[in-house]
């Protein structure tokens, strides 16, 4: 008798997995048409920044200062002490001041 127990906790368990493993793939398959965030992105890059406007190197997203209520982006800390010091020398490099 526990042995017939143990096997229909087994099977349970089994068919739980099971499950769990459809609603994994079904999600996997779901998530993979709803990721078209790249085009997305190409398009804001048009518009944000993705130059230092210091030295014209990529940004790095972690290294950034508030001007005039937008967020100027730079390379390396050096380059946001530059901007910091003289910012208006270098809006002009900057599309998110481009109005
Ligand atoms: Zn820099």
């Amino acid at each position: 008798m526990n042995s017939k127990k143990k096997q229909v906790k087994i099977i349970l368990l089994l068919a739980g997995l099971l499950l769990v493993g459809l609603f994994v793939l079904q999600g996997c398959k779901k998530s993979e048409p709803t990721t078209p965030t790249e085009p997305n992105e190409v398009v804001s890059a048009a518009i944000e920044q993705t130059t230092c406007p210091i030295m014209g190197n990529p940004i790095n997203k972690d290294i950034f200062t508030e001007y005039k209520g937008k967020k100027v982006y730079f390379c390396c800390p050096e380059c946001k002490e530059k901007f910091e010091a003289k910012p208006e020398e270098y809006i002009a490099k900057l599309p998110q001041f481009q109005e």
